[in-house]
């Protein structure tokens, strides 16, 4: 087993957007063609049964190298828990070709979306704690707010037998 490449950068297209660009942590292998995408995770637990599975990570990493004509190349996160004793997990992921029409369909609404500016206000992600935009994100949220048509509640949500109004 040999690293074949660290760090890499992938452009590649999905859905009808254009092109989408991300980086992998490294590609393990005997060869290019028999390598792993390798995902490297700390974790302050240990991963529950099925988390890779339904990742999206693995779906993105694999239809990329199946566009740049890498059938062979397989994913497996590996994590290192934080845990009392830390622990060294691996999590090998394969994906068909239905999850790749899903992300191609996931791209396709999340285009949608970003055309029509539909960004729901959001606080305390982890995301957003670092984000250099995040002074910009609340004032452009704010100025949205304030021109809404929609009038703000006033006083809270009325909250009634289980149905909340806003
Ligand atoms: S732009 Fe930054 S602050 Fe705004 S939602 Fe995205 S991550 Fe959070």
């Amino acid at each position: 087993m040999q690293i074949v490449a660290l760090s890499g950068i992938y452009h590649w297209t999905l859905g009808f957007n254009p092109l989408v660009l991300g980086a992998l942590d490294g590609l393990h292998g005997p060869s290019r063609n028999r390598a792993f995408v390798v995902d490297w995770k700390t974790s302050a637990r240990r991963w529950p049964e099925g988390k890779a599975a339904t990742d999206l990570q693995p779906t993105c990493y694999l239809w990329a190298e199946h566009q740049l004509g890498h059938e062979g190349t397989r994913f497996r996160f590996e994590v290192v828990t934080k845990t009392k004793v830390p622990a060294c997990e691996r999590h090998p992921a394969a994906r068909e070709g239905d999850d790749f029409t899903r992300l191609g369909e996931l791209a396709r609404v999340l285009e949608i979306v970003v055309a029509n500016k539909c960004f729901h206000p959001r606080d305390g992600g982890w995301e957003c704690a670092n984000c250099p935009y995040a002074t910009a994100c609340k004032e452009w949220h704010g100025r949205r707010t304030k021109s809404s048509a929609r009038p703000l509640p006033s006083g809270g949500a009325k909250r009634d037998s289980g149905r909340v109004d806003v």
